[in-house]
């Protein structure tokens, strides 16, 4: 069973060139996923699939894509760190039962994949994938009621985290669970068709309209007629991911009602006001630290200089699978610039931390460089729990804060000081902050972990890597 995705969906309806926009579009949010990637578009009567592993331009052969004829299509790019990519796990995930031609892309996490799962088997049901995704269809499929209303009684059954495209041949359909964990939007391109997708980002280059984004409980049918809603499971209380904010999403993204580069920079400014420092220079991480040091060099009035160069040909360090694979690829990644550095007191600024294992590379290679201070402000709080919602973090036996207090990751880091963004500074920097989960800073997880399993397999499964 894979466990721990993150993944960027994507669709759109009534458009001759849907396919190739759909590569476009997934394209643009190849960060939320690199593994593999996949679109599934229809004429209106069959279905024409291309899906692949690696990032978008490698997955997808594009001369073949663009034979496919399609007013539709639908794409998904995936993110899972597991290891092993199967070829069947590959969204969108197609099917043909008592609905018709179905295609489904997900991003999010499910907490009791579990239970639904072993109770489908002991029904018959005979999986293809290990992704959770797929459990959606084997509900759909076994209800006597047309799609929409067998949609409403499957949905309800989902616990934990989803954002949802389907496709049929005769429309798209679009679901974000009733806490919105994960990020869902709406647009129209200026020749009248719908999109949706994981983040805005591609809106500006497929000259997209941003309609609004699709409200927590939402489901939304998608066809020559408009966008109109199916139906809307209420909301105990909505859980938007602050985790979008302060790494997962692009900064150029609208989502959960903010932009994303204003709550970045805001955080660095409220560090700056947390824990200010004297010092020569603010340093920022590229790129996951940019946004918070402009916030924290114009809040203090410390220049920001670039003391580290990123290689921008490296992926991202986090998914290598040993320790020590992670800390030769932090050295490849980023390389310092000593003339900068050289006997100059540093505010280096990270997003976060999670391992610990990159910011102590990090500041081995800056000390080397001749830094003769250096301060490490983090704009999150310290990360202390498991996500089981779609955003893939470590056990808490990994989890240097979960083990470490701050005065001793700063003494395993090496620093000279160390301050974490404060719960309250990150909260007063977007809107509506109620609205927000932080259960990986605090424990507080919004919807129950139904299956005790799940947590137990995950964890197995981390300590065996
Ligand atoms: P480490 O402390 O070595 O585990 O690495 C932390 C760095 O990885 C952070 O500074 C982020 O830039 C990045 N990061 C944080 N969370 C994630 C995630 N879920 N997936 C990928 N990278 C992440």
């Amino acid at each position: 069973m894979e466990l721990n995705e993150n993944c960027g969906i994507f669709g759109i309806w009534g458009d001759r060139e849907a396919p190739t926009i759909v590569f476009l579009g997934l394209y643009s949010l190849q960060h939320r996923g690199q593994e593999s990637a996949g679109i599934v578009a229809t004429d209106g009567e069959h279905f024409f699939t291309q899906k692949g592993i690696g990032l978008v331009f490698e997955a997808i052969d594009q001369q073949k894509l663009t034979s496919i004829k399609g007013r539709a299509a639908i794409g998904h790019v995936r993110y899972s760190t597991t290891g092993k990519t199967l070829y069947r796990n590959i969204q969108p995930l197609v099917v043909e039962g008592s609905k018709g031609l179905l295609a489904v892309a997900h991003n999010g996490n499910l907490v009791n994949s579990i239970s639904l799962r072993n109770s489908l088997v002991q029904e018959g049901a005979i999986f293809q994938s290990t992704t959770d995704t797929e459990i959606i269809l084997h509900l759909l499929a076994r209800e006597k009621k047309n799609l929409i209303d067998a949609l409403r009684v499957s949905l309800s059954k989902l616990k934990g985290a989803y954002s949802f495209v389907f496709l049929t041949p005769s429309a798209m359909i679009v679901s974000r669970d009733p806490y919105g964990f994960r990020p869902l939007v709406l647009g129209r391109r200026r020749n009248g068709a719908y999109v949706a997708s994981s983040e805005t980002v591609p809106f500006s280059l497929l000259d997209v309209e941003f309609l609004r984004e699709v409200e927590p409980g939402e489901t939304l049918i998608i066809n020559d007629g408009g966008i109109h809603q199916a139906f809307k499971i209420p909301s105990k209380r909505k859980a938007f991911c602050i985790f979008e904010f302060i790494y997962f999403a692009r900064p150029d993204s609208f989502m959960f009602g903010n932009n994303v580069y204003e709550v970045r920079k805001c955080f660095g400014e409220r560090l700056a006001e947390e824990a200010p420092v004297k010092a020569d220079y603010v340093i920022p991480v590229p790129d996951s630290g940019l946004w918070a040091a402009i916030g924290y060099s114009q809040k203090s009035g410390i220049p920001m200089e670039f003391g580290l160069i990123r290689n921008h040909y490296v992926g991202r360090t986090f998914i290598q699978p040993t320790s020590s694979e992670r800390a030769f690829s932090v050295r490849l990644k980023l390389n310092p610039v000593p003339e900068v550095l050289s006997g100059k007191k540093i505010v280096l600024i990270d997003d976060s931390i999670v391992r610990g294992t990159t910011s102590r590379k990090i500041i081995s290679v800056l000390r080397k460089a001749g830094a003769e201070e250096v301060h490490l402000r983090i704009s999150s709080p310290p990360v202390k729990w498991p996500c089981f919602y779609g955003i893939d973090t470590p056990t808490r036996a990994e989890l240097i804060a979960a083990q470490k207090s701050v005065e001793q990751i700063r003494n395993y880091l090496q620093v000279d000081s160390l301050h974490y963004l404060s719960k309250d500074g990150m909260l007063s920097c977007v809107t509506n902050p109620q609205n927000f989960c932080t259960a990986c800073f605090t424990g507080d997880y919004p919807e129950p972990l139904y299956d005790a399993e799940f947590a137990k397999m995950r964890i197995k499964e981390r300590e065996e890597k």
